[in-house]
């Protein structure tokens, strides 16, 4: 069940946007996650009342009571998709329908109240619409969508809120990797755990990276770009990473990923890659790989690439891996040659330069 099927947003154009020319300076060079446009969309909930209230406004801090609920329990869930210029001019986002439903699925999890994917997609065309002088015009930019919702009550007992608030806000974004694209290395963390059975693994919950910031300045410690977690129960098998899912790339030309239990997040880009694996002839396997058949495997050329995947960085390829048992590398520690023709299959159909067989693009503009 999810609310807010027929809500109209209301909008309140920004009466001061940033300058043409000041925004053309902060486009040439954006980052990641550190400017953002002109609106935000915000819809309220309550109980007894449902979603409410939706608006698209000039983006502005948010005034919060120090009781809120969110500020003392974390009950928050988020998602995070992208838009991009397509290469005939027009705006599009990939997926998401596939964002919508998982966000549902988050709200369930953390006891919120969900919000009908046909106004969460409403939300994310009207911010795209009112801010699309944003997107990146760079064959590699795009503009981060970040919807989001918390528990907004001014209250301190511990139940579910009885309010919440849901907003989009948007980040333009350049290349991920400037420079081309180079391998990662991972820290297997022997102390820290992402997810237990049972747990929030499979929602995409702001808890899960507060959780996980100790075990990401470990891995930058140990001179790693990035933590991979190993399972909470034997400590044996590969997770994920902190924010992204993993892929093997076999000697018999079969990929293996780790199956959806309810400890990793149920990727988007996984999903897209399993689809677009099989379509070009791999077995996809969704099977426990311990970190031991990794280091043997790639000694023994069983296992020939990893890769890494999530919508930040589409895929990056995994070239060494580090834990208490010492260091190894995937092949020669390069990009793998199935790891970058997957990557360049996906990027190409959400760029609107290959076709899209699976209806996967969404035409906005
Ligand atoms: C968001 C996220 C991913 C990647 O999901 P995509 O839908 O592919 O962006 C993977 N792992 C975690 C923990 C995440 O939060």
């Amino acid at each position: 069940m999810s609310g807010g099927d027929n809500l109209e947003f209301e909008i309140r154009p920004n009466p001061a946007p940033v300058a043409a020319s000041e925004r053309a300076a902060l486009l040439a060079n954006p980052g990641f996650g550190r400017i953002f446009t002109d609106h935000m969309v915000t819809v309220r909930y309550a109980d007894g009342k449902g979603w409410y209230d939706a608006r698209v406004e000039p983006r502005a801090p948010i005034p919060m009571d120090p009781a809120a609920a969110v500020l003392h329990y974390a009950q928050e869930i988020f998602e995070g998709l992208k838009a991009y210029k397509m290469a005939d001019g027009g705006v599009a986002m990939f997926r998401p329908d596939a964002n919508a439903l998982r966000f549902v699925k988050s709200a369930e999890r953390m006891a919120m109240p969900p919000l009908a994917p046909a106004a969460f997609l409403q939300s994310l065309r009207e911010i795209i619409r009112i801010d699309q002088d944003w997107i990146p015009q760079s064959d590699e930019g795009s503009l981060y969508l970040r919807p989001y919702a918390f528990a907004s009550e001014v209250f301190l007992g511990v139940r579910p809120a009885l309010e919440y608030l849901y907003l989009v806000i948007a980040s333009p974004v350049g290349a991920y990797f400037s420079g081309g694209i180079k391998p990662v290395s991972v820290w297997a963390t022997p102390d820290y755990t992402r997810a237990a059975p049972g747990g929030t693994g499979a929602a995409k919950c702001g808890g899960n990276y507060a959780a996980g910031l100790s075990a990401q300045a470990d891995a930058i410690e140990h001179g790693c770009d990035q933590v991979v977690y190993l399972d909470a129960v034997e400590r044996k098998y590969v997770d994920e990473l902190g924010g992204m899912n993993v892929f093997f790339v076999l000697d018999d030309g079969s990929l293996a990923t780790p199956p959806l239990t309810g400890t990793i997040l149920p990727g988007i880009t996984r999903d897209s890659v399993i689809k677009l694996a099989e379509r070009a002839g791999h077995q996809v396997v969704e099977r426990p790989v311990s970190l031991d058949e990794w280091r043997e495997g790639a000694a023994s050329g069983r296992i020939r690439e990893a890769f890494a995947c999530g919508t930040a960085a589409v895929i990056t390829p995994i070239g060494t891996i580090k834990s208490l048992d010492g260091e190894f590398t995937v092949a020669d520690g390069g990009s793998g040659e199935v790891t970058m023709a997957l990557r360049k299959q996906l990027v190409d159909i959400q760029r609107g330069r290959a076709a899209d067989p699976f209806g996967w693009v969404h035409r906005v503009l």
